[in-house]
């Protein structure tokens, strides 16, 4: 059945909403999906309204050929990053992709995140997409992003913006969350003069100390609480 599953369309919103707070909204751009069960397609936020501005009614159900199969609204062109990475990995079920100001800074200048906190370390090691920085519109081009991914919970695509994925909405939520206050430190303490790093070894500790799957939802379930109420 083509329907909406209303309970993934207000976590979706719910995510847009926390990543429009945490530095993601780029005016109407920005897109988060997550996989119907068991279906060749995905819940996605509409076009033409920031992630500020999602409510339950703006999600839409998209099959992985861009067809719009239920719901109001245009979706988002680069729906190909999605349909891929979905086709390309059945245990992932939600994509987030942004154009978040500070993770498009390194992107483009440092080229990758450094381990310089908790976060930094979660991210150290993600690939940076250099392809192309035009929009990923087409299959051959989503399946460049899919392929680029493999085996990382995030990446950064050069002078256009980032992904992260999960196997929830949470996680996948939560990692955008993070990676962008790594970058905005980052970026910030290139300011302030030479940085040293963690070690590959504190780096890889720090996963298993800091950013363990419970603790994921509870940094989701702080952010849903720490929202601040829609306008
Ligand atoms: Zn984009």
């Amino acid at each position: 059945m083509d329907t909406i599953d209303s309970q993934l369309a207000r976590h979706l919103s719910l995510a847009c909403r926390i990543l429009a707070d945490a530095g993601h909204d780029n005016f109407t751009m920005g897109h988060v999906t997550v996989r119907k069960p068991g279906a060749d397609c995905m819940h996605m936020n509409a076009h033409d309204l920031g992630l500020g501005e999602i409510e339950p009614a703006n999600v839409l159900l998209v099959d992985f050929n861009g067809k719009v199969l239920a719901g109001a609204g245009r979706k988002h062109s680069e729906y190909p990053i999605h349909a891929e990475i979905y086709k390309l990995y059945p245990h992932i079920n939600c994509v987030v992709h942004t154009h978040p100001f500070y993770s498009i800074i390194v992107g483009a200048t440092d080229g990758h995140i450094k381990a310089i906190s908790h976060e930094g370390s979660l991210f150290a090691e993600i690939p940076l997409f250099k392809k192309t920085s035009l929009l990923i519109r087409s299959p051959e081009s989503g399946r460049s992003v899919a392929d680029g991914l493999k085996g990382h919970r995030a990446m950064l695509m050069q002078n256009h913006g980032i992904v992260t994925v999960g196997e929830s909405i949470e996680e996948a939520t939560v990692y955008a969350v993070l990676l962008e206050r790594a970058a905005k430190m980052q970026v910030s303490a290139a300011m302030a003069g030479a940085v040293e790093e963690s070690s590959a070894h504190e780096a890889a500790g720090k996963q298993g100390q800091v950013f363990y799957p419970a603790n994921i939802k509870g940094f989701w379930e702080f952010l849903a609480r720490n929202l601040p109420p829609a306008i």
